[in-house]
């Protein structure tokens, strides 16, 4: 089940607020449990057990009235006594009765279930004993007769006073059950109580562990479920500070992890596009020290040109008049190998600055759809007597019916002509020359691959670089100048190479 963010954070919570709420509710519940009890015993018990002792004590009194009847001689004082008896007595344990019983019945308004029978049984017992103090009337008006006669008569004293005895002991006995009812009934509930109140602390004391581990394991989960959060604010300070390696890899599918994902596709969208400025910022140094070396060089051909090639003119004349001339036979054979010395060095030099001119001015190609198989066999078939002298075996690979490409044919002989001459002079020992086209959907490769001593990762660095040669002699432009032209006919120059194993160019033309 997929959960966001913002809802595990709230289950969480919620679980705790849930736990907490069940401790509560459980509290005040054993809480109003336990006012209902003292309530109970307080306003309930232990009045009816004052109103049972308060009729034992009236009962008592009346018995000891009674039997007091009987120490007075006088007629008189005996009526008068009577009087005073029935007058108090009576009303007295009937009021008292009747509070007794009304207390009882408000009693079962607020008493648990389980005590309604008992207070039934209670109500029911004074009811019985307000039968009982009827009867104890009754048989007390008998005995007060037979006493207020001037002359009582013994025998009918001695048995309605036996039948008052039995009635008054009865009464005793019963208010003395319950009022030890009452007394056992308030220990048992009061016992109760404090043995249910020491379970609920203890409950409660259990409760609240449970809900505050609840809460700290739900802390612990919030923490655990934003732990990615700090990661990613990690990442995005190390990105602030330019690493753009930075990748968070935080797996999952919640709303940090999809955020952490989206961050390493930025970081790494970022990386790309530093490498592209980069490589940007140095084809930008390129070609500007291309414009630099393009004054200078159209300055120094313009000092140097005119010159050299008249030189060269004078020498070719000096030579004729020298195959004229009559010397000593050493003398003639030292002079024109001198002579042809001179000529080889103003060929390199007009060479040199051929390729500074074309540097400078690097003339806009002439596009025509070109047959590039013919262009390289042209151009291995003019070098083949130089690769043959180094030793150099020649391997082609044309594809057959290789598409024609839009170039300029002088400018791609003069580019296969400079990359030929790099890989001989790789291979000073001689080797193996592979030469290869493969039509692709766009344009068309060239592959020129040598097996000479290749070059190291310093030297791949700066090989485009105008002026950059590992030669004695060289002038680090032949690259330079094939790479321009190749990017004025819209293809691209390409090196690989493995140093102790060969090196191998690869060149894009577009497609006619
Ligand atoms: P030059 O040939 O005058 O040195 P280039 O621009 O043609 O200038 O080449 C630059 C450098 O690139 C060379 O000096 C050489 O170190 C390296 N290089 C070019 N082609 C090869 C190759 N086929 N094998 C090994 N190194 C090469
Ligand atoms: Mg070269």
């Amino acid at each position: 089940m997929k959960l966001s963010l913002a809802t595990r954070i709230f289950l969480g919570y919620a679980v705790v607020l849930v736990t907490f709420g069940a401790v509560s509710l459980f509290s005040v519940t054993e809480l109003h449990r336990n006012r209902l009890e003292i309530r109970l015993v307080s306003q309930g018990y232990l009045q009816l057990s004052q109103d049972a002792a308060e009729l034992e004590a009236l009962h008592n009194n009346q018995k000891k009235d009674t039997e007091r009847l009987f120490d007075q001689n006088s007629v008189e004082t005996r009526r008068a006594l009577i009087r005073l008896t029935r007058l108090y007595f009576p009303p007295h344990m009937a009021q008292r009765l009747g509070t007794a019983r009304a207390r009882a019945r408000e009693v079962l308004s607020f008493a648990p279930s389980g005590e309604v029978p008992f207070v039934r049984g209670l109500d029911t017992r004074f009811g019985e004993l307000a039968h009982q103090y009827e009867a104890y009337g009754r048989a007390a008006e008998a005995v007060y007769a037979v006493l207020a006669a001037d002359a009582p008569d013994h025998v009918a004293l001695a048995r309605t006073m036996g039948d008052l005895s039995q009635v008054e002991s009865t009464i005793s006995r019963e208010l003395s059950v319950l009022r030890t009812t009452l007394e056992n009934r308030i220990r048992e509930r009061v016992d109760g109580a404090e043995e249910r109140e020491r379970r609920t602390g203890l409950a409660i004391i259990t409760l609240s562990v449970m809900a505050i581990g609840v809460g700290l394991g739900a802390t612990a989960w919030s923490a655990r479920t934003l732990r990615p959060v700090r990661t990613l604010i990690e990442g995005v300070s190390r990105i602030a500070r330019g690493d753009y390696n930075a990748q968070l890899g935080v797996r999952g599918d919640d709303e940090v992890a999809v955020l952490a994902r989206e961050f390493d596709q930025m970081a790494h969208s970022l990386q790309t596009r530093e490498a592209q400025i980069k490589a940007q910022a140095e084809a930008l140094m390129r070609a500007e020290q291309l414009a630099a070396v393009g004054r200078i060089s159209a300055q120094i051909v313009h000092e140097v040109r005119n010159p050299l090639s008249s030189i060269g003119l004078n020498v070719e004349l000096l030579q004729d008049a020298l195959a004229e001339a009559r010397f000593p036979a050493d003398a003639g054979s030292e002079a024109r190998d001198l002579l042809a010395a001179v000529t080889g060095e103003v060929d390199r030099l007009t060479e040199v600055t051929e390729q500074y001119l074309r540097m400078a001015r690097p003339p806009r190609p002439d596009l025509e759809p070109e047959d590039i198989t013919q262009v390289l066999d042209g151009v291995l078939e003019f070098t083949r007597e130089e690769l043959a002298r180094a030793g150099v075996e020649v391997v082609r690979e044309f594809t057959p019916d290789t598409p024609r490409v839009l170039a300029d044919e002088g400018q791609l002989r003069q580019v296969f002509l400079n990359l030929l001459r790099n890989s001989r002079e790789a291979m000073p020992e001689g080797g193996r020359l592979r030469v290869a086209t493969l039509p692709r959907e766009r344009d068309v490769e060239v592959t020129v691959q040598d097996t000479g001593g290749g070059m190291t990762a310093e030297v791949r660095r700066h090989l485009f670089e105008p002026f950059f040669t590992t030669k004695e002699g060289g002038t680090g432009l032949g690259l330079a100048v094939s790479q321009q032209i190749l990017q004025a006919h819209g293809g691209s120059l390409s090196c690989q190479s493995i140093p102790g194993q060969g090196t191998t160019f690869v060149l894009r033309l577009p497609r006619a």
